[in-house]
């Protein structure tokens, strides 16, 4: 099972396409420890009785900014739990923050969308993409043989598509093990999306390219993931056409839990499917969750599934 869990609404940067750019209002909330350790220890429990791994992955805003990271995920990672995070790497300079990640993690995914001045400029934060190279450089040369796997995410949109090959040539020269990718997406932030969304032809592009590409990287020893189901769902999206999902329960399980605790099938749904987890006590209740999801499905179809956004259904991480 993978479980992704935005424990924090809080960032440090200021990102024009994320919901969570530190300019904007609103209140910034963030998931207790106590409630962290006590669903991720039930996790844990879930995991032994299943036979099933769990990679728990904490998201934000930025998690590594959530007081609570360190200790919790020592904690769960002896309990059992694969634990990861995906980070804006702005902390990743920091010889105490990268020894934490080496010693409980077993994954690190730092977003990074282009060369120094268009990803600067992106963060809100000069000096940000010199910040992210040391630290992953660090943590690549630090990790030694512990079962730490680097990855970078980039945002491809217009700024930063023509990047995207030698960036992710880079990024193999700074030791990371694979490399995936997002477009732009225009929930978030409408307001920045005409001007930078991509369009069939800049998907076509890609299309062309990433063959090639992912044969240079495998030779450096580094994986770019994203199948031909997941550039068809690239293309779709850059030509306006829906494509439905009609049940996302039958694949590996997967949940996605909020910041307000609201666990749902992906982070598009917890209003319509979503159970809070404050209400899953045991394994029982666990084992349950796949034929609640399926039940407020059929009770009321999101119009969301109808062109489904998520990621995980369309085989980003296929190699
Ligand atoms: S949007 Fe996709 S992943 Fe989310 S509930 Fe609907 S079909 Fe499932």
């Amino acid at each position: 099972m993978i479980v992704l869990w935005r424990t924090t609404t809080h960032c440090n940067y200021a990102c024009g396409f994320c919901a969570y750019d530190r300019r904007l209002g609103g209140a910034r909330r963030a998931v207790p420890a106590a409630e962290a350790m006590r669903f991720g220890t039930l996790l844990a429990e879930w995991a032994r009785a299943s036979g099933e791994t769990v990679l728990l992955s904490w998201l934000g805003g930025e998690p590594l900014s959530w007081r609570p990271i360190w200790p919790v995920s020592a904690r769960l990672a002896q309990a059992g739990l694969a634990i990861s995070a995906t980070t804006n790497g702005s902390s990743l300079d920091r010889a105490a923050v990268r020894a934490a990640l080496i010693a409980d993690f077993r994954e690190v995914t730092v977003s990074i969308d282009g060369p120094a001045s268009i990803h600067d400029a992106l963060r809100g934060r000069a000096g940000a993409w010199d910040r992210v190279r040391s630290g992953l450089r660090a943590l690549a040369q630090e990790r030694g043989e512990a079962p730490l796997r680097l990855r970078a995410n980039v945002v491809l949109m217009r700024r930063t598509l023509p990047h995207f090959p030698d960036l992710c040539l880079g990024l193999a020269e700074w030791g990371v093990d694979e490399i995936t990718f997002n477009q732009l997406g225009g929930r978030d932030r409408p307001a920045f999306f005409p001007a930078e969304r991509l369009r069939p032809g800049d998907i076509a592009e890609l299309a062309a390219r990433l063959p090639a590409l992912k044969r240079d990287l495998q030779a450096c020893g580094v994986i770019l993931r994203g199948g031909a189901r997941y550039v068809e769902r690239l293309a779709a999206s850059a030509d306006n056409r829906a494509l439905a999902i009609e049940d996302c329960g039958q694949g590996a399980p997967f949940l996605f839990i909020d910041e307000d605790g609201i666990a749902a099938p992906c982070s598009f749904s917890g209003a319509a499917y979503g159970v809070p987890i404050a209400a899953l006590r045991t394994v029982a209740d666990m084992d349950g969750l796949a034929a609640r999801f399926a039940a407020a499905r059929a009770a009321r179809r999101l119009p969301t599934c109808d062109d489904c956004p998520s990621t995980q259904q369309f085989a980003k991480f296929a190699a």
